[in-house]
């Protein structure tokens, strides 16, 4: 409802050439139904056509001559029309990473049509428990992997209906499986209407624990924060197994008792099928999952029976910050360290930042909270300065101890004549598991390395004495810092000890493969990287597969450290763990130090203690050695030490200028001149580096370079990329600029 004149609309918000607000004239017929958000149909450029469009504004001022204005059209009836929380949302997030209106609002707001209705399956036993009980040693004994396997999970809670999709993605069974099992009788698979009338809810239907005293203080102190009005971000830093995720339901129980709902974000890679059933077992319909192997179709029936009241919870990725609950109340992020919470696609946002800006927007507020076992610098920096509130869990729950950790000195192996990848402790503990039909996780960080040098004999590696990243060896036998540009000639002989054995790690994962095979081969090994798991479905597979105990040994990339529990490993070996150190940007220890100390967590999660063993070419560096010790603290305090040191972000903020250009020269001349114009704007403090070649210098035939900006004050580094913006707007209506390309990077995460 509105008396307004005027509106203001982006145009179809899947064309960014129109990137900016149209004004519009709204017939006295609509003034009763269109509002902020509300999705138009208008008449656009000389044949007006009709297009789809946001109001953005309401307005009485007339931009232009009055009968100059065309007037709306009409409601788009097809498309939902957004939340004004959505948009202003979207504006932040236009202003603050970078990014046109546009692809701001595509990120906001959910992408599908409507869709018609659909119905919700859910799979639960139809024969009595004894009956059940005999048909899975039946399925045992015939080595019916997919069948045993829902039966377990239907016998451990035998009330329960599970979800029909959880089960065929997560558990891996086939629909054929299921259907077949139904017609025998054995399973009912029952199906309900999505949006139906939501059912009272039933607080602490199933499964809750009574919490530890360190749990329950902290579900006291939120809980009275926000019956007294207070909106507070919370950093729970916990180790696996201390009792975060039983914190998060607790808390969600408060707040859907206060009428509210609860946005959870969950690493996809860690939305496994144990977590998900904990939350279905306790909240039962009222939580939804969303996920990247939905079909926008699903995604969006998901996002509307969020915006009607028909699920109270919601657990996804990323892109779960944007449900549009009628009254979120609290906002999770388990992982809160994970780089997947950074968007790598413009607007290139943090998802905890965003969060803590929706908690804001939203009318009565909402509580962030974030968990983490190793929490990134941020986090904990901010909690240490009491920006946000710290609690810590230190016990593990579940029993189990912590694993024993050895670190394998690879530089000591190779002097006693050890070459192979495997180090002595490695092997004789994976003999001893073998023989024992224990399992084995063998864990390989490669992705994204390329390029690095060290020295296999004494550890060294090669660093920028400007910046402190790792040097990357490039065409022409250069070592190149991809954050200065400064250069040096690739040599042959170690600097620090004078050795030939200058080079990176070459194995991976296909490789250790092969060696396991060569040394063991009666082991039954299954690998998991980037090749193996293209296929969809693959990578839940081959992790059921391994926790059915189908093989001896799990050889993969990190995809296989996160989230997981298999109960059967008892070794986890780290073949290299300082390829992550090499990375050439500043956040490679505590990327380093967060893999070390997942991966270590992987051991000995059932009743049989662990072993872990580190291989490593530089066993003294900080990384390494806290993470033996499960040390966060310890390593918090060096890592803040380097980044004080260098003004690298937390303490500072930083922002990466990205080009990509056809034209090698063409684009380095034009960084330059960004990096003066920029220089021009005469902020105070700012330190200006590079332009340099990007970390990846070429990507089918586009060459990519950087330049990077620190300044303490953020706003500053958005008056310098407004700066930019408009100067490459300006170019781009004049018709040029077509070859190259310009993005924001505000505090990176992942390195470009
Ligand atoms: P995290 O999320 O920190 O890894 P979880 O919440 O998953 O920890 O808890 C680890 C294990 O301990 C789970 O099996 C959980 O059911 C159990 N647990 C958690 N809290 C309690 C409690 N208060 N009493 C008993 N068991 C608990
Ligand atoms: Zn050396
Ligand atoms: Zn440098």
């Amino acid at each position: 409802m509105t008396t307004c004149e005027y509106a203001n609309i982006i145009i179809d918000i899947s064309h960014e050439k129109v990137d900016r607000p149209f004004q519009y004239r709204i017939p006295e017929a609509l003034k009763d139904k269109i509002h902020v958000g509300s999705c138009v149909e208008i008449p656009f450029g000389k044949g007006n056509t009709l297009r789809k469009g946001y109001v953005m504004e309401l307005t009485d001022e007339a931009q232009w001559e009055v009968d100059k204005i065309k007037f709306i059209n009409g409601i788009s009836e097809e498309t939902v029309s957004a939340r004004e929380i959505s948009l202003e949302l979207a504006a932040w997030m236009k202003d603050h990473y970078g990014s046109t209106m546009s692809a701001a609002l595509k990120t906001v707001l959910p992408a599908a049509k409507k869709q018609k209705q659909q119905v919700h399956k859910f799979v639960s036993l139809n024969i009595p428990v004894r009956e059940a009980t005999e048909e899975y040693y039946e399925c045992v004994r015939k080595k019916q992997k997919a069948r045993e396997r829902i039966l377990k999970e239907l016998l451990d809670n035998p009330e329960d209906k599970v979800p029909y999709e959880l089960i065929t993605s997560k558990l891996n069974v086939t629909a054929a499986t299921l259907k077949s099992l139904h017609d025998k009788g054995i399973i009912k698979i029952t199906q309900e209407e999505y949006y139906r009338k939501p059912e009272a809810f039933e607080s602490s239907r199933y499964g809750a624990k009574v919490l530890s005293e360190e749990q329950q203080n902290i579900v006291d102190t939120i809980r009275k924060d926000y019956d007294e009005g207070i909106r507070d971000t919370y950093l729970i830093h916990g180790i696996t197994g201390s009792g975060k995720t039983e914190v998060y339901i607790a808390l969600i129980d408060d707040v859907i008792k206060r009428g509210k709902q609860a946005i959870v974000l969950i690493p996809e890679i860690a939305l496994t099928y144990q977590t998900l059933m904990r939350f279905y077992r306790h909240f039962g319909d009222r939580v939804s999952v969303v996920n990247s192997s939905m079909s926008p179709g699903e995604k969006f029936d998901q996002m509307e029976r969020a915006r009607t009241g028909d699920i109270d919870i919601i657990i996804g990725p990323r892109s779960a910050l944007f449900t549009p609950f009628p009254n979120t109340g609290i906002i999770i992020i388990d992982e809160e360290h994970e780089s997947t919470y950074k968007s790598e696609t413009m607007p290139k946002y943090h998802s905890r930042e965003t969060a803590i800006e929706l908690a804001k927007l939203l009318p009565d507020g909402a509580a962030v909270v974030l968990g983490s076992a190793t929490p990134s610098l941020e986090s904990y920096y901010r909690a240490s300065t009491g920006e946000y509130h710290l609690f810590e869990l230190n016990r593990r729950l579940t029993g189990g101890t912590l694993p024993s950790v050895d670190i394998a000195d690879l530089r000591q192996e190779l002097r006693e004549g050890n070459r192979s990848i495997f180090s002595r402790r490695l092997k004789e503990l994976m003999d001893d598991r073998l023989s024992k039909g224990e399992q084995t996780m063998l864990f390989i960080n490669r992705r994204g390395y390329a390029g690095f040098v060290s020295c296999r004999a004494c550890g060294h590696v090669f660093k920028c004495p400007h910046c402190d990243v790792s040097l990357s060896e490039h065409r022409g036998g250069r070592l190149v810092c991809h954050y200065c540009g400064y250069e040096e000639p690739a040599t042959k002989i170690c600097p620090e000890c004078g050795s030939k054995y200058v080079s990176g790690f070459r194995a991976g994962t296909q490789q250790i493969e092969d060696e396991v095979k060569k040394i063991w081969p009666a082991a039954r090994v299954l690998r998991m990287d980037a090749d193996t798991t293209r296929a969809k479905g693959s990578y839940d597979k081959i992790l059921s597969a391994f926790a059915n105990k189908e093989a001896d040994v799990l050889v993969g990339t990190q995809m296989i450290v996160k989230g997981h529990d298999f109960p059967d490993v008892t070794l986890v070996g780290i073949l290299a763990a300082d390829m992550s150190l090499y990375a050439s940007d500043y956040r490679a220890s505590e990327r380093t130090f967060q893999l070390l100390t997942q991966a270590a967590g992987r051991a000995g999660r059932g009743e049989k203690p662990g072993n872990v063993v580190i291989q490593t070419y530089q066993p003294e560096h900080y990384s390494v050695v806290t993470a033996a010790r499960q040390d966060f603290k310890a390593f918090y305090e060096e890592e803040i030490a380097y980044r004080d040191l260098l003004r690298y972000p937390p303490i500072s903020h930083m922002m990466s200028v990205q080009i990509a250009s056809r034209d090698e020269e063409e684009g380095m001349a034009f960084a330059n001149r960004l990096r003066a114009l920029m220089e021009r704007c005469r902020i105070p403090n700012a330190v200006f580096i590079g332009p340099a070649l990007a970390a990846i210098g070429k990507i089918n035939d586009v060459y990519r370079m950087a330049i990077y900006v620190k300044l303490d004050d953020y706003n500053g580094l958005i008056q310098l990329k407004n700066q930019v913006e408009r100067y490459v707007k300006d170019l781009e209506a004049q018709g040029h600029l077509r070859t190259i390309n310009v993005q924001f990077d505000f505090d990176p995460v992942n390195g470009y």
